[in-house]
């Protein structure tokens, strides 16, 4: 056996696992039950303390689980812009530039390093190993198969996505391709932060805009007639709280309790997140559509609102023909990074053998 370990790189956190594989065989690694979580992240803005943080973080991991000459592979899981084919950070939060990451790995650990996009892994993930295969879609002699051409849109904080076309991440020119949290819907609507441009997709479905109109929509109830706004224990917060401290777990109770500025601002959101998606759906016509992210694992109305709002609006063949999934495998980043490693080490391995055997 052979291990390939992964990492993800968030700003909060740096958490790793272990899977087992076996590069004789096609079939599909195995994940070590220990995670490994550490609260201290990489540092921002300097190069070298970020390179430093990883590498002390694996070396961490690695004695504390023993490993020693198995591992085969790193493969790092990183949010903003990544050149996969090269082992890049192009552009990320962590406010570095063009970042030569698996170059320093490989270096620092004499094994091969990867980084990828942390979108492609989620769904990978998701379609190859989620929970029964639920991701699969049914051939015509009706037998499930896994789907080779889908798209998987992260509703959370940020609003984003990636797309796979013939069992492969489709990046695109600029690196951007999937990301469907960007695209216009309304050029006088409100300013994005993440893009700087007015009325995108996220600044409707993302979490920070939700939680701001919910809280509009209260302070003018509150003002218009307020003997009507229920008493919850979220309405006693709200007057005390600003967007960026309203949680996905309010938004899913406010729905719950049924509240009357708490559901609008879902069906709204809905109902756009609903225009993104049917754009989606006529233009790609993907097999499959996994809805992934906080918001949509955990907010059963704004998931059911935004199928029915993308049912209205999207082609019907399209509609009929495209399977609609909700994310649900823990860890699925860290599966998907480990398929993405062993594919490619897969291909190296044929193409070295191919040239011994010529
Ligand atoms: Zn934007």
């Amino acid at each position: 056996m052979s291990l390939i370990m992964t990492i993800r790189v968030e700003t909060e956190t740096l958490e790793g696992a272990l899977f087992d594989v076996d590069l004789t065989k096609s079939g599909k690694g195995r994940i070590r039950p220990e995670i490994y979580e550490s609260n201290q992240p990489v540092a921002r803005g300097n190069s070298r303390a970020y390179n430093a943080r990883l590498i002390q973080f694996i070396n961490d991991f690695q004695n504390r689980m023993g490993v020693s000459g198995d591992l085969i592979a790193i493969a790092l899981i990183h949010p903003g812009i990544v050149d996969s084919k090269q082992g890049v950070a192009v552009n990320s939060r962590f406010e570095i530039w063009n970042e030569p990451v698996a170059n320093t790995i490989t270096e620092a650990f004499s094994t091969q390093a990867f980084v990828f996009h942390d979108a492609p892994c989620l769904a990978l993930g998701e379609v190859r190993y989620g929970a029964n295969g639920s991701a699969s879609v049914n051939t015509p002699d009706g037998r499930p198969k896994t789907p080779k051409n889908f798209v998987y849109v992260i509703v959370d904080e940020g609003v984003g996505g990636c797309i796979f076309i013939e069992g492969r991440p489709y990046a695109g020119a600029s690196l951007n391709a999937g990301d469907l949290g960007h695209i216009l819907l309304d050029d006088h609507g409100p300013l994005c932060r993440a893009c700087d441009r007015p009325g995108c997709l996220e600044t409707y479905t993302g979490r920070y805009w939700i939680a701001e109109d919910i809280l509009a929509r209260y302070r003018r109830l509150r003002e218009t007639k307020s003997a009507s706004i229920q008493d919850s224990p979220f309405s006693r917060r709200l007057s005390f709280l600003e967007p960026d401290n309203v949680t996905v777990e309010d938004i899913a109770s406010g729905t719950r309790e049924g509240n009357d500025y708490v559901v609008p601002a879902i069906e709204q959101a809905a109902d756009r997140l609903g225009m993104g998606l049917a754009y989606a759906l006529d233009y790609l016509n993907p097999e499959v559509v996994i809805l992934g992210g906080a918001l949509m694992t955990k907010v059963d109305l704004y998931y059911e609102l935004a199928m029915r709002a993308t049912q209205r609006r999207c082609l019907p063949i399209a509609w009929e023909s495209t399977a609609f999934r909700r994310a649900g495998l823990d860890h699925a980043e860290h599966y998907g990074a480990m398929d993405l490693a062993l594919t490619r080490i897969r291909a190296e391995l044929g193409r070295s053998h191919r040239q011994s055997t010529a």
